[in-house]
């Protein structure tokens, strides 16, 4: 479960998040759809415990990100928007190394690398240093490395982007059974269509306000528009 209440979080001036609140439960996706600079890498970075709120709270299973940051790592997987990768290191010594770092046994760590490695087809590069990788083979394994503990709790910044159709497809596909088994998922996207896909809830967000919130076919029928992208044009247009 994840859950923010009346979030807030200010750069001096600047007010990324604006008094937010929505909660999303197991088996559910919960999308983040924004103009830039909305505040929903800011939001995710509250919930990975990387930076504090200003105000309101973030509950992460019901543990509150500032009081218990230790638990609330244990229990999520984190995708940033621009993932730091070891450049030295092959993509199979990144993913070890990331794996071993959250307590896995060598066993199912090997297990996940090979599953891994055959869903997103890492096996032509597994074994070359990441400095030498493309943008899509660094967001795969990336995104390998922020799952491969298989937590309860998913955080995507931007899961697809960098990754041509078919990855993006794999990558959608794989994201809805991983909820479909009872796990949450709060991910962004600036794709309309990615979120009318996947998400059970998308969140319309605005110059760190959610301005709509709800079910995309709720918001389509409310707003009566034929999908997700004049939803979000017509909730954002013309707003300061
Ligand atoms: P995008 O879709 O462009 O990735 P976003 O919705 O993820 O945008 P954020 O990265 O959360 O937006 O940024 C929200 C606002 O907060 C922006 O105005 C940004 O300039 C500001 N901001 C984010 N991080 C910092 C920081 N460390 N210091 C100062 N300002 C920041």
């Amino acid at each position: 479960m994840l859950e923010v209440k009346n979030l807030v979080k200010t750069f001096g001036d600047v007010r990324a998040v604006d008094n937010i609140s929505f909660s999303t439960g197991q088996g559910e996706i919960f999308g983040m759809l924004g103009s830039n600079g909305a505040g929903k890498t800011t939001t995710m970075k509250i919930f990975a415990c990387l930076l504090r709120p200003t105000g309101g709270t973030a509950l992460v299973n019901n543990l509150d990100v500032t009081k218990s940051p230790l638990e609330v790592k244990r229990i999520i997987g984190y995708l940033p928007e621009m993932p730091s990768l070891f450049e030295k290191l092959t993509g199979k010594e990144f993913m070890a190394m990331m794996g071993t770092l959250r307590g896995m046994e060598n066993e199912s760590l090997e297990r996940r690398v090979d599953q891994y490695t055959k869903v997103l087809e890492f096996d032509d590069f597994l074994d070359l240093e990441i400095g030498t990788y493309s943008k899509g083979m660094r967001q795969r394994i990336a995104f390998a490395a922020s799952v491969l503990h298989e937590p309860p709790i998913l955080i995507l910044d931007e899961p697809t982007s960098g990754l041509d159709p078919r990855y993006a497809k794999i990558v959608k596909g794989w994201i809805k059974d991983y909820a479909a088994s009872g796990k949450t998922v709060l991910m962004s996207t600036h794709v309309t269509e990615i979120a009318d896909d996947l998400c059970h809830q998308v969140a319309v967000i605005h110059k760190g306000k959610i301005v709509g919130m709800d079910a995309p076919e709720n918001l389509k029928k409310e707003l009566g528009v034929a999908n997700l992208e004049d939803v979000f044009v017509t909730l954002v247009e013309g707003r300061t």
